[in-house]
């Protein structure tokens, strides 16, 4: 059972961040499949993107960390112009899809979303969110999450089950 309010009505198609579903897109060619997420696979919900991919970048990759507006490598690079694009180009699929919000990975500096690593590769964190993050909001989407995304689930899923049958 899914959160079912305005901001995550059932049955609409879900934004998600590909990596949560289990494909291996990651910098470090990993997966970080997440169960909420692969719920919403399951019924069809979710629409997968992996912007950092769709800007370009080679799996696996540099790591890269937003530092202010641009986003820079370990080796120096600045990659920004992947990151916007590929951003550009899940948005776009977001809206073409319908979908009503995102469920991204944290953290990561294309899919974070109010917690990113802090550009220095020390590990740190800073308030801030992802480029796709930021153009989703910008649009007024939504994003949640992982954590955000199951911890609604899992309230939705224990009022259900205090719930009488009858009074559902
Ligand atoms: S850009 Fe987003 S979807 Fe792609 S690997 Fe990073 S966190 Fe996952």
């Amino acid at each position: 059972m899914y959160p079912e309010n305005d901001k995550m009505p059932g049955g609409a198609p879900v934004l998600v961040s590909r990596c949560l579903t289990g494909a291996p897109c990651r910098m470090d060619g990993q997966s970080k499949p997440d169960p909420a997420v692969l719920r919403l696979v399951e019924e069809g919900r979710a629409v997968a993107v992996c912007p950092e991919v769709m800007g370009g970048l080679p799996t696996p990759r540099i790591p890269s960390e937003r530092l202010g507006d641009r986003v820079v490598n370990r080796v120096g690079e600045d990659v920004t112009d992947a990151f916007v694009r590929g951003a550009e180009a899940a948005l776009r699929v977001c809206l073409e899809q319908g979908c009503t919000c995102a469920v991204l990975k944290s953290k990561s500096p294309s899919c974070g979303k109010g917690i990113i690593h802090n550009g220095r590769f020390d590990g740190g964190l800073v308030p801030g969110n992802g480029i796709l993050t930021e153009l989703l909001l910008a649009q007024g989407i939504p994003v949640f999450t992982e954590q955000e995304y199951a911890a609604a689930c899992r309230a939705v899923d224990d009022e259900m089950s205090a719930s009488p049958p009858d009074a559902r």
